[in-house]
């Protein structure tokens, strides 16, 4: 097995039809440039693209700067992929998240992943937009709300109707639960507040300080208030079901399941930007019920399989179906590509890494003071990538 090693090019020919055989691979490996002989066929595993900025820009339906997964997962092996002809699809969604903003920045020049909110399951804090109203059950799963950032105003310069976007809590919630910001929820951090997160003695002052509009924001904390106080979130349902309640104790597992409602009402107040995150991407290369990649003309890419995230199988569409709905299918289609490969091939060939020197090195009848002309054999080999490698002058 060989790690910390990067797919760059796919090696291939046409066959009679004009379609592509994938025959091998290049890839980078210690500083050093290696071709590796398929011995049946490619089986693709290589993540979505949620790490390269042009990708995403490009195709994700919402604005998503930042990703949670490993910074590896950066789109090469999907554009060379694409360059063989693939169709793809499902390439506008991904698995989405929330993130803090300003960390996350930092996080991504350091690329790595990107912190999650876990903070949004707890009592004593609610997201809003910048007219100070809430717009999601602030503790809905990940991929809810992710999509509750898409919307547009239908008026105006048609602004984000929910970016810029604030959570907000009180001291109470710093003392009692904590914050994590480094990237997964463990045991609450409560070593204070982060310096990037915005304090002031008043939730008018505070509303000030980050720009969003204070009338709007006193009377959403009024209303949360008086529905903490009731015991019912009307407007988002927060806290009612069981998903709500199960996360709501991860800051202190003995605490009973009950609704993670909690009033906004002890001195100072903090805001913190939070910003949309992906777990990965959901799109990519079509596939058969083979695991085969199909060639935009319709017909599989010969010898080219794939699985998990680098399908466009994950998600199927807008929406999570739940938990497993992305490594279970990783798992299955990559027993399905193996099946079919093993009961379509002879399996006969080795294994074998050939340096990129032996790949383009003339075989035989080097001279260096020899001038070749124009279709003038050279010399073949028999460790050319998908079997004997002539070398000739083409001009
Ligand atoms: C924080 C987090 C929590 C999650 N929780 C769950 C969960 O509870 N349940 C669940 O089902 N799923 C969960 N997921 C999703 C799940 O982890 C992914 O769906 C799964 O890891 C995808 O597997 P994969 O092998 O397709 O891609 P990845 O795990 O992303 O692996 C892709 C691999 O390909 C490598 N690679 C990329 N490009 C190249 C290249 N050019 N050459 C060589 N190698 C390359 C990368 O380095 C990486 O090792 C979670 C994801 C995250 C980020």
């Amino acid at each position: 097995m060989l790690c910390s090693t990067k797919v760059t090019k796919y090696v291939y020919r046409y066959d009679e039809t004009g379609l592509p055989e994938v025959l091998g691979l290049i890839a980078e490996c210690d500083g050093k440039e290696i071709a590796l002989r398929a011995k049946n066929a490619v089986l693709i595993a290589a993540g979505g693209f949620e790490w390269n900025d042009d990708l995403r820009n490009s195709f994700l339906a919402s604005e998503t700067p930042y990703a949670c997964s490993l910074s590896t997962n950066d789109g090469t092996a999907l554009q060379i992929t694409m360059a063989l002809g693939a169709d793809l699809i499902n390439m506008s969604e991904c698995w989405g998240q929330l993130t803090f903003k300003e960390k996350a920045e930092e996080q991504k020049r350091d690329r790595v992943p990107a912190n999650i909110v876990f903070e949004r399951y707890f009592p004593r804090q609610i997201i809003v937009n910048q007219k100070g109203r809430r717009f999601m059950n602030e503790s809905c799963s990940y991929d809810a709300s992710y999509l509750t950032f898409a919307p547009f105003e239908t008026y105006g310069q048609n602004e984000k109707t929910n970016l810029p976007a604030w959570q907000i809590f009180d001291r109470k919630f710093v003392d009692d639960i904590g914050f994590n910001t480094s990237f997964f929820v463990g045991k609450m951090d409560k070593r204070g507040v982060p310096p990037y997160f915005v304090e002031a003695d008043t939730l008018e002052d505070l509303a000030d300080k980050i720009g969003v509009d204070k009338e709007g924001l006193m009377n959403e904390v009024v209303k949360w208030n008086k529905y903490c106080a009731d015991g019912a979130d009307l407007d988002f349902h927060r806290g009612e079901d069981y998903m709500n309640q199960m996360f709501n104790r991860m800051h202190d597992m003995s605490l009973p399941f009950e609704k993670n409602l909690g009033p906004i009402d002890h001195g100072p107040y903090y805001a913190v930007e939070v910003a949309t995150n992906t777990l990965g991407t959901c799109g990519g290369p079509k596939i058969n019920n083979c695991a085969q990649i199909m060639h935009v003309s319709g017909r599989p890419i010969k010898n080219l399989y794939v699985c998990g995230n680098f399908t466009g199988f994950g998600g199927p569409g807008r929406g999570y179906a739940g938990a497993g709905g992305t490594i279970g299918s990783g798992q299955v289609f990559g027993y399905v590509a193996a099946n079919h490969i093993l009961a379509t091939k002879d399996n006969q060939e080795s294994d074998e890494i050939i340096s990129s020197a032996s790949v383009s090195e003339p075989a035989v009848n080097e001279r260096e003071d020899y001038h070749l002309e124009k279709d003038e054999y050279l010399g073949s080999s028999d460790h050319g990538i998908g079997g004997k490698l002539t070398l000739g002058a083409l001009c």
